[in-house]
């Protein structure tokens, strides 16, 4: 990655936003890396909010998906729908988070990370949740809702786990 600069990394990330940006930080942040870590990504979230372009949101992230801590990174649609459906409100996202700890058991953690933000994007969206088509509307209990029955539990298509080998 070093290897690569700046100029490297951003012809390969120019199509999201903040590239420039971003391109400084994973520069920046492979040399502490290598310099201050051993090469070797740190687990804490102290050691992981030292490194250039890691908040708290990110460092939760990668504990949680690197390392398997049980944690929430809350993003703006975990923050959302932890407040509207009352499950875990909180004025800030630390806030937030910490409520969610209390709320739902470690070993669901991991993926409830997903399922929150999945729900978000898709069914509990920003300017108007689709209630209708929402499998919690039972026990949701968001003044917003307009809905209460649970829309039925449908197979979700298979999911590639990795990246697929290419083609011989
Ligand atoms: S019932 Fe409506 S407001 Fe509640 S979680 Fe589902 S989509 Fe969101």
């Amino acid at each position: 990655m070093l290897a690569l600069g700046e100029e490297g990394v951003i012809e390969h990330i120019k199509t999201i936003g903040l590239y420039r940006n971003k391109a400084k930080n994973v520069i920046a942040l492979c040399r502490i890396l290598i310099d201050e870590f051993g090469s070797e990504v740190p687990k804490t979230r102290e050691e992981l909010m030292r490194l250039p372009g890691v908040g708290r949101k990110t460092a939760n992230v990668v504990m949680s998906m690197a390392f398997g801590i049980p944690t929430m990174a809350v993003d703006t649609h975990v923050f959302r729908i932890a407040n509207r459906m009352l499950m875990a409100p909180g004025k800030t996202p630390d806030e937030v988070e910490d409520n969610i700890l209390r709320v739902i058991p470690d070993q669901y953690l991991y993926h409830a990370h997903h399922w929150l933000i999945l729900h978000g994007r898709y069914c509990c969206k920003a300017r108007k949740p689709e209630c209708e088509r929402c499998v919690v509307a039972d026990i949701c209990r968001s003044p917003e809702k307009t809905f209460d029955i649970p829309a039925p539990l449908v197979e979700l298509p298979q999911q590639i786990v990795g990246i697929p080998a290419p083609a011989p």
